[in-house]
């Protein structure tokens, strides 16, 4: 799963979801965080926006597109995945 794709995808979900530029920042940090540290939960940019660190979960990916379920909201959420070759 193409990591940076995802963490670009998710960001925008924030902004979309009305961030501020704060709440985006805090959202990259906890997103390195949790690429640093293995056992931390890729958060979900929905319930991050409630005060909530829920795990992002990989569903899918076929045809160059991934998609990633929050175990929490149960919201999906679609990026861009290439196929490394
Ligand atoms: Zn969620």
């Amino acid at each position: 799963m193409a990591l940076e794709y995802m963490r670009d995808e998710m960001l925008r979900q924030i902004k979309a979801q009305l961030g501020s530029e704060a709440q985006v920042a805090a959202y990259h940090s906890a997103w390195n965080d949790a690429i640093l540290n293995s056992g931390k939960p890729l958060p979900c940019p929905s319930c991050y926006m409630k005060g909530d660190i829920r795990r992002l979960k990989p569903i899918s990916e076929e045809h160059g597109i991934a998609v990633v379920r929050c175990e929490h909201c149960r919201e999906t959420f679609e990026f861009d995945s290439p196929e490394i070759r």
